[in-house]
């Protein structure tokens, strides 16, 4: 996400950075780099031009002349004015008033708005909601046997239309079904087109008027860059939205969708899909954005990660089995897979402040393969393995290797690095977080 203009606002502020004082030439150069940083991420040209004028005003003001240091002022400004780009604050769900409440998607072909149908299912569910998944895309009958997928792999009911009903009856006939089944917030997935059209415009509003939305949101493939902010503009003039969720943001190195929805619409990104996964959908926090722009890293948001991946009640269990010094190779794969349902780890490194000015994450050879490796290896021992692996001798290890596509080094390595953790957690145990290598009082 954003790593090329990462890379290009760094350099632009690098010329800046151990000079005593700036002049206004310094300045000058340094924003039209900045300029073009953002020209080339796609950002809109007006967004642009606005952005840098504001700087540039701030910048010959006092606050950066007579600092002693002046560069850091800059980066400070242009902090400031990203997060006032992208919207100043979170703008969060409005679930106020009586339920059942509808919350309507709308969006082309592709853009992912069923799959976003579902991750806000979860999400909501998971803050103790009852959303009703409503499938009212009948144009492409697939579209309802995959939320029918997504919503049985959540545990969550999904209204299915009859033959012959239109999509603003299904999604009014759904708010009644709601109503009558305890459900509090009806996710409606309406059809995509190719193009925008004026038989799609008239139908979602139809469906407005049969449902009431407090949010109408657009869902937008974040790697069309200026053509997903049009869309937005598109539907706005015609429908009325309330905000954007932006998918596909892990892939956009650019990001120019992202800085200038808000300032061209006057609506807010409210979401952000950064995955496949029905786990991969992020709140969108300014502030947090304009960090990661500028390459200093997302700490809150790696912790709303791990929360969001990290199952409740296994944690307990975990913490349960460590008091008792039984943590065994199944926990330790139990772990494993919750750090890869975390997602990528190119992308979670990334949010770690500095992480993304090296270059290429991949090269230092984090990319998930040795989770996978050590996962198979304790996936081919036999539980009795698992609990005690005392008893694996030559055969058993070979036998092992030869199941996990591994070597005997591969499953000693394991092993090793299994007792370390081992005696460490007792050493924990004993000195608490004094008993580690390197902790306090160390
Ligand atoms: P719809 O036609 O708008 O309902 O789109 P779908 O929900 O069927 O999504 C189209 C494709 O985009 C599917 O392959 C999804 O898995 C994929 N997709 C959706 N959201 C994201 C995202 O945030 N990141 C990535 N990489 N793929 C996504």
């Amino acid at each position: 996400m954003f790593e090329n203009l990462t890379e290009r606002l760094n350099q632009a502020f690098s010329r800046l950075k151990g000079r005593g004082k700036l002049s206004e030439a310094d300045i000058d150069r340094a924003l039209r780099e900045v300029r073009l940083a953002l020209l080339e991420a796609d950002v809109n040209y007006r967004v642009v031009k606005d952005f840098v004028a504001r700087v540039k005003e701030r910048a010959l003001g006092q606050e950066v002349m007579e600092s002693l240091t002046p560069a850091q002022q800059v980066i400070k400004i242009v902090h400031e004015e990203l997060i006032r780009t992208l919207g100043d604050k979170a703008s969060p769900l409005d679930l106020s008033g009586p339920t059942p409440l509808a919350i309507v998607l709308v969006g082309l072909q592709g853009s992912g708005k069923t799959t976003t149908a579902a991750k806000l299912a979860r999400f909501l569910k998971r803050r103790g909601r009852n959303p009703y998944l409503v499938a009212a895309d009948i144009y492409r009958p697939a579209a309802i046997e995959q939320l029918k997928t997504l919503g049985q792999s959540l545990g969550l009911p999904v209204f299915e239309p009859q033959p012959g009903q239109s999509p603003p009856e299904i999604a009014r006939l759904a708010m009644v079904q709601a109503k009558a089944t305890g459900r509090d917030i009806a996710i409606i997935d309406t059809a995509g087109r190719l193009h925008i059209d004026e038989a799609l415009m008239e139908e979602l509003k139809a469906i407005k008027e049969a449902t009431s939305p407090k949010e109408i949101l657009l869902v937008a493939d974040a790697m069309t860059g200026q053509d997903a902010v049009n869309m937005a503009k598109a539907f706005d003039e015609a429908v009325g939205i309330t905000g954007v969720i932006l998918t596909k943001m892990e892939g956009d190195a650019r990001g120019g969708a992202a800085l200038s929805i808000r300032a061209v619409t006057g609506k807010p990104i409210k979401f952000l899909g950064t995955g496949e996964k029905l786990e991969a959908l992020e709140i969108f926090a300014p502030d947090r954005i304009a960090n990661r722009i500028l390459g200093m890293g997302d700490i809150l948001s790696l912790i709303e990660k791990a929360q969001e991946t990290f199952d409740q009640k296994k944690a307990l269990e975990l913490q349960e089995k460590l008091r008792r010094e039984a943590f065994t190779l199944e926990d330790l794969r139990d772990q494993i897979r919750q750090i890869k349902k975390m997602g990528p780890l190119n992308q979670l490194l990334s949010l770690i402040p500095g992480m993304s000015k090296i270059k290429n994450l991949d090269s230092l050879g984090v990319d998930g393969k040795e989770f996978s490796r050590m996962e198979a290896i304790i996936n081919s021992m036999t539980p009795e393995e698992r609990r005690n692996p005392r008893i694996l001798n030559a055969s058993r290890k070979r036998r092992i290797a030869r199941g996990s596509g591994t070597s005997v080094q591969d499953v000693n390595r394991l092993l090793k690095n299994f007792a370390q953790m081992q005696k460490m957690l007792k050493r924990v145990k004993k000195k608490g977080l004094r008993g580690l290598p390197f902790g306090p009082g160390t």
